[in-house]
């Protein structure tokens, strides 16, 4: 298998990774920066990423035009992975969802915070964007570049970005990488969830976030943790 279609392969196990574990259903979408030119990435085509077969991969410039003869619809969504990639040159992989479990982040007066050690591999804060304050009243899609340019100003030089009364968009420097922050976005914000009734939560300290937050991104423990999710997938 050339390096590229075992990367694409990859991708797809993404896909299935991130559906098994409840972070993408029938929405949301993950892709890849193309490891052989900065300008482009891989997305599916519009289908549920549970479905999603190597067929089903399309490539896209930076303005998320459609690359190559493949006319079939993409994911309406797609600026996201566009406008982020443009910003961020560390960036190599994206993804964009809507789980149950972050979405109280993104509507109630809650902040997230790492309350454990697998959930500093995002990093200290994800900022809430709202898109209302320059957008006004939308559909509530991130579909244009402008949307997108602004929403990866509010994703900044961070891991993770919330959208308001939508979802969150989470990155990684690899699949690997951003696999393992997404779902230990999902995961925190679950126990955090439900250890705030009990009162007295305690978030790790700064320090603490950049000892572990670097420690579960090592390749051994991301090698160990897709082995098992991507198991789990079936793959
Ligand atoms: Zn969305």
């Amino acid at each position: 298998m050339s390096e590229l279609a075992s990367d694409l392969a990859e991708l797809v196990t993404a896909n299935h990774i991130l559906a098994r574990e409840d972070v993408l259903d029938a929405f949301g979408h993950v892709s890849l920066r193309s490891p052989q030119a900065d300008g482009e990435y891989f997305i599916s085509r519009s289908r549920s990423p549970e479905l999603v077969v190597v067929e089903d991969l399309q490539r896209y410039d930076l303005d998320s035009k459609l690359l190559g003869d493949d006319e079939r619809r993409g994911y309406i969504e797609r600026v996201i992975h566009g406008g982020i990639y443009k910003a961020r040159p560390d960036v190599k992989a994206v993804a964009h969802f809507h789980s149950p479990a972050i979405m109280p982040f993104c509507v109630a007066d809650i902040v997230w915070k790492p309350v454990t050690h697998l959930g500093a591999t995002i990093g200290t804060d994800v900022a809430l964007w709202d898109s209302q304050a320059e957008f006004g009243d939308t559909d509530m899609l991130v579909s244009t570049a402008d949307q997108a340019a602004s929403l990866a100003r509010a994703l900044a030089n961070s891991n993770a970005v919330f959208l308001r009364g939508h979802g969150a968009v989470v990155v990684g420097g690899s699949l690997r990488e951003l696999v393992m922050r997404t779902i230990q976005l999902c995961r925190n914000g679950d126990v955090l969830l439900r250890s705030l009734p009990f009162g007295g939560v305690t978030p790790l300290t700064a320090g603490e976030i950049a000892l572990s937050g670097a420690k579960n991104l090592e390749p051994p423990v991301l090698a160990r943790a897709w082995d098992y999710w991507a198991t789990r997938a079936g793959h």
